[in-house]
């Protein structure tokens, strides 16, 4: 049985206060039938860290070097210093507009889980890609590229997350056929890379104008575990909401 994943990805929104405000708020409507996190901007990182007891806390993004003559990036080591357990990878927003390669989110996710630090890699396909009926083949190269290498049992503990590029921030979510259909062709190439173990153990999430009024017929489907939120995570009042349509 897999646990549910609720994580809300806050992009570049939130100061250190209201990071700190927001987590106070919602940490007391937590229960233990699902996990729940957010991912904050790194600057809001320690503070969400020290504040948070049961929520999750994942960066948006790392680089895969230790350090160097990289201007404006941070490293695991320097996550790892501040206590964060968890970091989102390969988001589309970064594939589009920091040149985020399946090459660069292979070498993040292999040092992030030498660091003991769990990957939310996420993939996706364009619109145009879905209209052209590539998606299943974006899909599969993607993971291919992204985890190459990895071990079976790392995989396993991973969390993977579909966000079509279309439904992210444009109201035009999926239908939950085609999250599902998605999300098994993601778990399916998981087994072709890695057997049945780690397709079995990796937790897949559906992303893309996820919000309170249809969560749940996500969380119904068969391969889908869980859900990455963007708009409707930034509210305590549709975080909560959610946390409890997951219940
Ligand atoms: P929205 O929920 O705002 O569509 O964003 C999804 C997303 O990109 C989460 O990573």
């Amino acid at each position: 049985m897999r646990k549910p994943i609720i994580v809300g990805n806050w992009k570049m929104n939130k100061t250190c206060a209201e990071a700190v405000s927001f987590i106070n708020e919602i940490e007391p409507k937590l229960h233990d039938g699902a996990d729940y996190g957010i991912a904050a901007p790194f600057t809001a990182l320690k503070d969400c860290v020290n504040t948070a007891k049961g929520l999750i806390v994942a960066a948006e993004n790392c680089h895969f070097e230790d350090n160097g003559a990289f201007t404006g990036e941070v490293s695991v080591p320097m996550l790892e210093e501040i206590g964060v357990k968890w970091c989102i990878i390969g988001h589309s927003e970064r594939r589009q507009m920091f040149n985020e390669t399946d090459e660069t989110v292979n070498k993040k996710a292999k040092r992030l889980i030498e660091a003991g630090i769990t990957p939310i890699l996420c993939i996706g396909e364009t619109e145009a890609q879905f209209d052209a009926g590539q998606t299943e083949e974006v899909i599969r190269a993607q993971l291919k590229g992204g985890l190459e290498g990895l071990c079976p049992k790392c995989v396993a503990k991973m969390v993977l997350a579909y966000e079509p590029i279309w439904a992210i921030g444009t109201g035009k979510s999926a239908t939950k056929e085609i999250a599902q259909n998605c999300c098994h062709i993601v778990r399916d190439q998981v087994r072709v890379m890695f057997g049945d173990e780690a397709a079995e153990g990796v937790r897949i999430q559906y992303g893309g104008s996820v919000k309170p009024n249809n969560i749940k017929e996500y969380m119904a489907m068969e391969d889908i575990d869980g859900a990455l939120i963007g708009g409707a995570s930034l509210k305590t009042d549709s975080f909560e909401e959610i946390i409890n349509a997951t219940k």
